[in-house]
């Protein structure tokens, strides 16, 4: 089976989301393809435990609104549980929130297909996008299908087994103890202590953000790995007080609900943190289909799996008319910014892009008919 729309996007994370939302309140047609539970596994959106980075997105104000709504006196013990009640907003109650919202009031002009998309091609100036049976042709195609990080493993003694396996730390990564993104979650370490999990660059950066931000105790866990650090690194390491362990982590160990106390370390040490900041890298770029279509990779040298795709200021890859938002997008003219906000931002603009071109296409043939018919 095979349908056209105006537009069609592939993922169902914020940046999937931010454009769906954009396309329908502009009237547009849309295919969204949302991925499956394979799919989103990997969507970064889903591990954000609580925002709190962003202007607007907070718990405090839904709660203020419901106290502003319930102000009689009869309504003194609804109040008072409001006020003892700890309420957190998560990325998938941002998601299933704006996907209720789309199907609440534009049901009409778009499909949701809550499949993987596995396909793409071209036919003339249309796309083809397929989930492998159904197939959605666009001339306008937004990708938002995201990065996965690299996730440390820790050697931990199950039983009489050693069980080698990224698996001990979801517990912590679920509840935002495990850190990802400095940018939006470096803050919360600020009156605590931090391991910096990493052995490359980017930890040794990392490790000196934190400490410079915060003036806070900060350790550097290399997991088995060399540090391999030049002359400057080593007297500002020193002169921070960042110590760098490179035994191999066997434990991770926290309170109930996610809150990490300490890792333990092959000679036995104890390092007691309330946060590890991950700093490994990426281990997947989801760029594969839009690899098919012919778009350029940023990040030269790199292996090809791990590289972003190249955009411009209006998130559009070097296929004109296919846009790339969100994580796996980088523009030339500056760093990758991986936040919800930016997702958003890239997302909106692209619909912006997209809509433009389309209404200046319909304007130009009812110019031409008008001109046509007053010969
Ligand atoms: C632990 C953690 C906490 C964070 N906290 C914050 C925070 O507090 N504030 C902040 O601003 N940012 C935060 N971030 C960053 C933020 O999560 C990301 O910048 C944002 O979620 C990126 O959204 P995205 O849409 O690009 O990708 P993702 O959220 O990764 O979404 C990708 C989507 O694509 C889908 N998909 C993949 N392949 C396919 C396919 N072939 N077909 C169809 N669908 C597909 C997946 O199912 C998924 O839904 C955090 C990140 C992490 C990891």
């Amino acid at each position: 089976m095979s349908r056209s729309y105006d537009i069609i996007i592939i993922g169902g994370g914020i940046g999937g989301s931010a454009a769906a939302l954009r396309a329908v309140q502009y009237n547009l047609n849309v295919c969204w393809f949302y991925g499956d539970k394979q799919t989103s596994k990997a969507s970064r959106s889903r591990w954000i435990y609580n925002i709190d980075n962003m202007v607007g997105f907070h718990a405090g104000i839904v709660k203020g609104e419901l106290l502003k709504s319930f102000k009689s006196p009869d309504d003194d013990d609804f109040r008072k549980k409001i006020n003892e009640t700890h309420v957190h907003i998560s990325g998938t109650a941002i998601l299933n929130n704006t996907r209720e919202r789309i199907e609440s009031d534009y049901s009409d002009i778009i499909d949701i297909i809550d499949k993987a998309a596995v396909s793409a091609g071209r036919e003339g100036e249309h796309f083809l996008i397929s989930d492998g049976e159904f197939e959605a042709r666009s001339e306008y195609v937004i990708f938002a299908t995201g990065v996965m990080d690299k996730q440390p493993h820790v050697l931990k003694k199950q039983g009489e087994e050693i069980v080698d396996s990224t698996k001990w730390i979801y517990p912590f990564a679920n509840r935002e103890t495990f850190l990802y993104c400095i940018r939006c979650e470096g803050h919360l370490t600020r009156e605590d202590s931090v391991a910096v999990i990493g052995s490359g660059k980017t930890a040794e950066q990392l490790s000196f953000m934190l400490y410079e931000r915060y003036g806070i105790p900060v350790i550097i866990l290399t997991n088995g790995e060399e540090l391999d650090s030049d002359d400057d690194t080593k007297k500002l390491l020193s002169e921070y007080g960042i110590s760098v362990h490179t035994q191999r982590i066997t434990d991770a160990v926290g309170e109930k609900g996610g809150q990490l106390r300490k890792l333990v370390l092959a000679d036995g040490e104890e390092v007691e943190v309330k946060f590890a900041l991950v700093a490994l890298g990426l281990h997947k770029v989801y760029n594969d289909l839009l690899i098919q279509l012919g778009a350029k990779l940023a990040d030269e040298g790199l292996s090809e799996e791990i590289r972003h795709v190249k955009v411009n200021k209006k998130s559009e890859t070097s296929v004109p008319n296919l846009f790339a938002v969100g994580d796996m997008a980088k523009r030339d003219d500056e760093i990758v910014m991986k936040q919800i906000y930016t997702a958003q931002e890239y997302a909106v603009r692209s619909v912006d892009s997209i809509d433009y071109r389309i209404r200046s296409k319909k304007r130009k043939i009812i110019l031409e008919k008008i001109g046509d018919n007053s010969q």
